[in-house]
């Protein structure tokens, strides 16, 4: 098998898009789809073809990406495409979904003959852009030669965690990684509207845990969203973090693990859509400390 592959993409959107076009700079032929096709219409300038249905956009692949919304949403478009795949075709799945659906979608592959590998990326916008994510990927060893070029393109590095799609190791590992990024995206829009309440200058508390354990680079990096009045256009949406928040809340309650500040973290980010932020870059969960959109 040669390096080059014919990639079918379902959904471009901010990673989708920036995984699509790292695709195409590495040689493989790659067809886009996107429920919205205006989204998907750059793409062409970078070599994509792009598709008018799902199963046009898979007809012919090698490989299929996944990566939409959530995982109801990858079932339904992938209902639509799976017909047009031929058996022993691999199933990327990336969008970040629930325990539950992985193994869904790991029995709508099992359905179609198709090679399921579980494969979540962490990083956001710019390390998509720059094919620069962490894939963590679960799936059959044999079978990985056809992902792997696909793997190289969209990320810096690929941890594999099983060689079983279904039970989602992947997707584990994932959801605890992002349990603390949401955690710390909270924790500094909370810090920062205390200290907007409080009347301290927030430079004097990066100042205060300068150098120390606690100063951390994502505080700076999501406190300048919000200080700057740089949240749009969002690397992670508030929606998308709140999807992500209840998928982890749901996965500890199935197993046991009681999440308080996940649960949390969802209420502020749902709060914060319900003020004018859905579309916003995850900082705006800050904005859920305050009655209006302004956040005052
Ligand atoms: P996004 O920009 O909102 O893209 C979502 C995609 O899903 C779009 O293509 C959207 O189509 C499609 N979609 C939504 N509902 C649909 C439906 N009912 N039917 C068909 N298509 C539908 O989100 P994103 O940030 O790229 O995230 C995509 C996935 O990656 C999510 O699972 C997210 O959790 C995960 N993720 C995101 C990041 C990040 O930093 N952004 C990092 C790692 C993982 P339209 O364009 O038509 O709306």
């Amino acid at each position: 098998m040669t390096d080059t592959r014919t990639v079918g993409v379902l959904g471009t959107g901010i990673m989708g898009a920036a995984m699509a076009r790292n695709l195409v700079r590495a040689g493989h032929t790659v067809r886009v789809w996107n429920r919205t096709r205006a989204k998907a219409e750059p793409l062409a300038a970078d070599g994509a073809h792009v598709a008018g249905t799902p199963a046009e956009a898979v007809r012919d692949a090698d490989v299929v990406l996944t990566m939409l919304y959530d995982g109801g949403t990858v079932l339904e478009v992938m209902r639509e495409a799976a017909g047009a795949l031929r058996p022993g075709v691999a199933w990327v799945q990336s969008t970040t979904a629930g325990l539950e659906s992985v193994g869904e979608l790991a029995g709508l592959a099992g359905e179609h003959g198709l090679v399921f590998y579980d494969a979540p990326v962490l990083g956001t916008k710019q390390p998509a852009e720059a094919g620069q994510l962490v894939v963590l990927a679960a799936g059959p060893a044999e079978g990985r030669a056809a992902v792997t070029p696909v793997f190289e393109a969209v990320g810096a590095r690929t941890v594999w965690t099983g060689e079983d799609g279904a039970a989602a190791t992947a997707t584990r590992l994932k959801l605890v990684a992002n349990s603390w990024v949401l955690a710390a995206t909270a924790a500094t829009g909370e810090a920062l509207a205390l200290a907007k309440g409080l009347g301290v200058d927030p430079q004097n508390f990066f100042d205060l845990i300068s150098g120390g354990p606690l100063d951390m680079g994502y505080l700076h990096a999501k406190a300048a969203l919000i200080l700057e009045d740089r949240l749009v256009p969002a690397s992670f949406a508030v929606t998308t973090a709140e999807k992500d928040a209840r998928l982890i809340v749901e996965a500890g309650e199935r197993n046991g693990v009681r999440l308080d500040v996940a649960a949390a973290g969802a209420e502020r980010f749902a709060r914060a859509a319900a003020l004018g932020h859905a579309d916003e870059d995850m900082a705006a969960a800050y904005f859920a400390s305050f009655d209006d959109k302004a956040g005052s």
